[in-house]
């Protein structure tokens, strides 16, 4: 990575600013559902605090959208932080102004505060310079380790960076690296599987892995556009007339490169689009005209295996099926057990395929699942993102 980290600078008795991404899933009554991100920016606090550091660590979490909202507040966060830690950590009630700068003054070596969400503020996703400054203002310097909004340009990724000398955390510089060398570095074969809903919303992504992969392997609701660019019936599934001329460029591509495209050979359809709807499992030959796509089928994730097997690298983004309702989340756990059982360097971008592989229990069996969804997609599209772009780069 050709960016600068915290080991390049001076933390001793340092006032430390660090973006964090604590925007947990939050339960019905504000349980943390799963604390991945938090675990994942420990080796930075522990190094600052080790190093001396008086860390001042900063976060958004949900959408409040500029407004204070009492469910989003962040000290549950602090209180599971500081378990995690073993080590205390203080929530003030804002990220600016007059009592946070009081408690910033009071930070001792070694000590964490922890400020109020960023959002709550609607300068911060406005990147105004004057919020910026007054966060820059509480510190000596700016670590960014929040690597799933560095495809933002806020206040709190972007901004800062005007005004302190800014770093990458060890989370930031892991994703970087991983998701680099996966995409840019990878031992081949390489293939990377792709889900989700809609080529719309991974035709970056198609476009820019066409130059690099062996076999492309294509699953989700954005398999339908295949199939039907295909000749295939897909029923009632919706598929975009732009979207049935993208994936037929990208089809004509792949076999002018000599790609390997996989589609799914058997699908599960439903009745309807609903979580307790009737489904069976039909070859894609036998698709009924009045049903939706809603998984692939055990003897794809078979198909797609006996692929896999062979492969040095794989990248996975997008789930395999209608993953939020209970009944179609099968081909997508199958896949995730299989990928977790391969040797392989194997690399989960996209946040819904790394919730599926997280409570699956299977993240440690991956080389690496990333913390930022929006991130690694931006990322594997071959795109800058702002929060890296405005750190320093490494003196040579
Ligand atoms: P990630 O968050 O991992 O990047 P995406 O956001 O791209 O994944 O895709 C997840 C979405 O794709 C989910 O909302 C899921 O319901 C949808 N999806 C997957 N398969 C289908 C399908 N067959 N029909 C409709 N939507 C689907
Ligand atoms: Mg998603």
């Amino acid at each position: 990575m050709n960016k600068q980290t915290v080991k390049d600078i001076e933390v001793k008795g340092k006032k430390v600013l660090v973006r964090v991404d604590f925007n947990v899933p939050l339960g019905d009554k504000g349980a943390i559902l799963d604390d991945s991100r938090i675990w994942a920016v420990l080796p930075t606090i522990k190094y600052l605090i080790a190093g001396g550091a008086k860390v001042i660590l900063c976060s958004h979490l949900g959408r409040p959208k500029g407004k204070i909202v009492a469910e989003l507040r962040l000290a549950p966060v602090g209180q599971r932080l500081s378990e995690l830690l073993r080590h205390p950590v203080t929530c003030v009630g804002d990220c600016i102004g007059a009592e946070v700068e009081k408690e910033v003054t009071r930070l001792k070596e070694g000590e964490v505060l922890l400020l109020e969400n960023l959002r709550f503020h609607p300068e911060e996703e406005s990147n105004d310079a004057e919020f910026a400054r007054s966060l820059a203002w509480l510190a000596d310097v700016f670590v960014n380790d929040a690597f799933g909004a560095a495809h933002r340009a806020h206040a709190s990724t972007v901004g800062v960076a005007e005004y302190l000398p800014a770093v990458a955390g060890f989370l930031l510089e892991k994703e970087l690296e991983a998701l680099g060398q996966a995409l840019n570095g990878p031992a081949h074969p390489f293939a990377i599987i792709i889900g989700g809903a809609k080529v719309s919303d991974k035709i970056g992504l198609l476009q820019n892995i066409l130059d690099r992969v062996d076999f492309l392997l294509i699953g989700g609701g954005m398999c339908c556009t295949f199939l039907k660019a295909k000749g295939y019936e897909v029923g009632r599934s919706p598929v975009a007339e732009e979207d049935l001329a993208l994936a037929q460029q990208v089809m004509e591509k792949a076999a002018a490169k000599g790609i390997n495209l996989l589609l799914p050979s058997d699908v599960v359809v439903a009745g309807e689009f609903a979580a307790d709807a009737l489904f069976k499992t039909v070859l894609i030959t036998e698709i009924p005209s009045d049903c939706y796509i809603m998984d692939i089928g055990l003897e794809s994730v078979e198909h797609f295996g006996a692929v896999l097997l062979s492969c040095e690298t794989i990248i996975w983004n997008g789930p395999m099926g209608v993953f939020e309702f209970p009944a179609f989340q099968t081909g997508t756990k199958a896949l995730a057990k299989l990928l977790a059982s391969l040797d392989a360097t194997t690399v989960i971008g996209g946040g819904s395929t790394a919730e599926a592989v997280t409570a699956l229990g299977l993240a440690e069996k991956m080389t690496h699942v990333s913390t930022g969804g929006g991130a690694a997609l931006r990322f594997l599209e071959g795109r800058a993102l702002p929060g890296v772009a405005a750190l320093r780069d490494k003196e040579n």
